[in-house]
C-alpha cells in the first residue's frame, strides 16, 4: 500500500494538485494540519483533502484559529491579517470539518500531530532539544509532524533520547527507517527551506521503504492571487523563494 504524506498546503491549491498528480496513485494519505492560512484558496484545499482515499488528518495552528479555537492575537501581525480574510472566506461545512479534527491521532504504526506530540497543534520541533524532549512522548516507533515546514528527520540512535540526531532529506532517495524517530515532510503550500517546490512523502508498506519528492507547481499564479486577494503581500513573494 502506497500512502502520502502532505503537511502545511496553507491555502495553496495549485502546489495541492501538483503534489497529488506528482504522487501518482495512493490507498491512504496522512496530513498533518494547517491545510488553511496565508494562500488563496482555503475552502477548494479543504475539498480537495476530504476527498483524498484512505484519509487522516491532524488540525494544525492556522485550522484552529481558523475555527476560532486560538485567539488572533497569539498570531504575527500578517499572520492575523490572513487569518481575519479567512473567516469571511470559509464555508460553514468547512469550518466544521475542521473543527471536528483530532489535534493528534495514533494509528498502528504512526503517530500524526501537527506541531509535536507533546503540544500537538502549537510546539516547533527545530532543534535536539525538542526533540529529545518529544521522543518520550509517543509510543509508536514513529511520529510524523509538520508546523516548522522544513523537511528533517530526528532519529534515536540508541535507547535515550540524548542519543537523538539530526538529518536532512535527500530528494528521491528512499530510506527505511528502524529506530525511534520524528520524521517531517516539509511544507507543500509554503517551503521554507529555500527550494520554493512543494514537498511531501511516500511510504511504501510492501516494501517498508520511505521517500523524500519535491515538485514544482505555478508559483506566479498563486503569487498574484494572494496580492489579487489583500491578503499580506510577504506571503505572495516569500513564495518564490521558498523560505
Ligand atoms: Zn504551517
Amino acid at each position: 500500500m502506497r500512502t502520502l504524506i502532505l503537511s502545511d498546503i496553507h491555502g495553496n491549491l495549485p502546489a495541492l494538485d501538483a503534489v497529488l498528480e506528482d504522487a501518482g496513485a495512493v490507498e491512504r494519505v496522512w496530513c498533518l494540519g494547517d491545510i488553511v492560512g496565508y494562500g488563496p484558496d482555503p475552502n477548494q484545499c479543504i475539498e480537495r483533502v476530504r476527498g483524498l482515499p484512505g484519509l487522516q488528518c491532524v488540525k494544525g495552528n492556522h485550522d484552529a484559529a481558523a475555527v476560532g479555537e486560538i485567539a488572533i492575537h497569539a498570531f504575527n501581525y500578517e499572520a492575523r491579517a490572513s487569518l481575519a480574510w479567512l473567516e469571511s472566506e470559509l464555508s460553514q461545512e468547512n469550518r466544521r470539518w475542521l473543527a471536528g479534527l483530532d489535534e493528534r491521532l495514533e494509528l498502528d504504526q504512526v503517530t500524526l500531530a501537527h506541531g509535536s506530540p507533546r503540544n500537538p497543534v502549537w510546539e516547533y520541533i527545530l532543534d535536539l532539544g525538542s526533540a529529545r524532549a518529544n521522543m518520550q512522548m509517543f509510543t509508536t516507533q514513529l511520529c510524523l509532524v509538520g508546523h516548522s515546514h522544513l523537511p528533517s528527520i530526528f532519529i534515536m540512535e540508541e535507547s535515550t533520547p540524548q542519543s537523538t540526531r539530526h538529518y536532512g532529506l535527500t530528494v528521491g532517495e528512499s530510506f527505511t527507517i528502524n529506530r525511534k524517530s520524528i520524521l517531517n515532510p516539509g511544507s507543500v503550500g509554503q517551503p521554507r527551506d529555500n527550494d520554493p517546490r512543494s514537498a511531501y512523502l511516500i511510504y511504501d508498506d510492501a516494501l517498508d521503504q520511505w521517500i523524500f519528492k519535491r515538485v514544482a507547481y505555478d508559483i506566479r499564479q498563486v503569487r498574484d492571487r494572494i496580492l489579487a486577494a489583500g491578503l499580506p503581500k510577504r506571503h505572495a513573494y516569500r513564495l518564490e523563494e521558498g523560505w
